[in-house]
C-alpha cells in the first residue's frame, strides 16, 4: 500500500482541516512539516528493520511515519483524545504500530516495552525533563533515547563541569547515557511554528561510568546540591535537610571542599559524595 506523505505543510493543512483540529499550545504541539527532518531523525535513530521504537506523542503521525516506513515497530503514546481518529487514518494500513491514548508521564514503560527498544520522539516541550528523567532514570530495558526538544535543552543535557548551564539535568542524563547533539532545527519546519530553535539529541544509553552505590541516593544529592546553585555545597546540602556534621564529615571522606559550587563537580565526584552521605 502507498502512503501519502504526512511530512508536509499542505497534506499537515489538510489533515488538521478535515478533522477539524488546531494545534493546541498547552500540550507542546507543533507538528513537523519537514520531510528531511523526518528523515534524519530516523537515520539518527539508526532504525533497522524489527527495532522496537517508543515513540511519545506521535500527533497526526508524521514521525511515526517515517519509523514505520524504516521497518520499525511502533508503540506510541499519546494523550490528546482527539488525534486516535486521525491517526487511524493517516498510519491505516501500516501493520507494526500500536497506539496507546494515555499520558506517558503515568503510563507503565517497562510493561509496555518489556525487551530492547530505542525512544523517539519530537517531544511535548512542557514537559521535557520529565519524560528524559523518568526515561533514564527508571531501569528500563531503553537502548537509545533520540529526541527533538528546544535547542537550550539540548545544551543543558550535553554541559559539562564548570559550565554554567551544567546542572541536575546535565548529570542525570550523562549518567546513564552518552548524549550528543545531533542536528539543529528550524522553527521553520513544524506547524505552528515554536518560538525557539530545536535540536535532535542522541543519548545511548549505557551502564554508568563508575560504581554508585545507591542510584535514587546519587540522583537526590545532584538534585539537592543544585537546588540552589549560587551556594556552596554546604550550604545547598544543609538547605536540602541533611545535618551539617554529616555533610562535613562526608565532604572530607570524598576529598571535595565544601566551598565548591554543585556546578563544578563532576559526575564522579556526585557519586563519591553521596556515597559518603550515605554511610
Ligand atoms: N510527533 C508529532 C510530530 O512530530 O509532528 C507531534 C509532536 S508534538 C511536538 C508533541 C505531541 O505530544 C503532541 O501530539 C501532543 O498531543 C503529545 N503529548 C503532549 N503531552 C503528552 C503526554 N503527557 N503524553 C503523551 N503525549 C503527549
Amino acid at each position: 500500500m502507498l502512503h501519502p506523505l504526512i511530512a508536509d505543510i499542505s497534506a499537515t493543512r489538510h489533515i488538521l482541516k478535515k478533522f477539524k483540529l488546531r494545534a493546541v499550545k498547552g500540550l507542546g504541539q507543533n507538528f513537523l512539516i519537514d520531510a528531511e527532518v523526518v528523515r534524519d531523525i530516523v537515520d539518527a535513530a539508526e532504525i533497522v528493520s524489527g527495532d522496537e521504537v517508543l515513540e511519545i506523542g506521535p500527533g497526526i503521525g508524521t514521525l511515526t511515519q517515517g519509523l514505520l516506513e524504516a521497518g520499525a515497530h511502533v508503540t506510541a503514546v499519546e494523550l490528546d483524545k482527539k488525534l486516535p481518529a486521525v491517526l487511524s487514518e493517516t498510519l491505516e494500513g501500516y501493520e507494526n504500530f500500536r497506539l496507546i491514548e494515555g499520558d506517558i508521564l503515568k503510563v507503565d514503560i517497562g510493561e509496555l516495552m518489556p525487551r530492547p527498544f530505542k525512544v523517539v520522539a519530537n517531544l511535548p516541550y512542557y514537559i521535557t525533563t520529565q519524560i528524559l528523567l523518568t526515561l533514564l532514570e527508571k531501569k528500563l530495558p531503553v537502548t537509545k533515547v533520540v529526541t527533538m526538544v528546544q535547542k537550550e535543552v539540548a545544551e543543558r543535557m550535553t554541559a559539562v563541569p564548570g559550565s554554567k548551564i551544567y546542572g541536575a539535568l546535565s548529570v542525570a542524563v550523562q549518567f546513564r547515557s552518552e548524549p550528543k547533539i545531533s542536528f539543529e532545527v528550524s522553527p521553520k519546519s513544524f506547524l505552528p511554528p515554536p518560538e525557539v530553535t530545536s535540536a535532535v539529541v542522541v543519548c545511548d544509553v549505557r551502564k554508568p561510568p563508575f560504581e554508585v552505590v545507591d542510584e535514587d541516593f546519587y540522583i537526590k544529592v545532584v538534585r539537592a546540591s543544585f537546588a540552589q546553585r549560587r551556594k556552596t555545597l554546604i550550604n545547598s546540602l544543609t538547605g536540602a535537610g541533611f545535618p551539617k556534621e554529616k555533610i562535613i564529615t562526608a565532604l572530607e571522606t570524598s576529598g571535595i571542599e565544601g566551598t565548591r559550587r554543585a556546578e563544578t563537580l563532576s559526575l564522579e565526584e556526585f557519586a563519591r559524595l553521596s556515597a559518603a552521605l550515605k554511610k
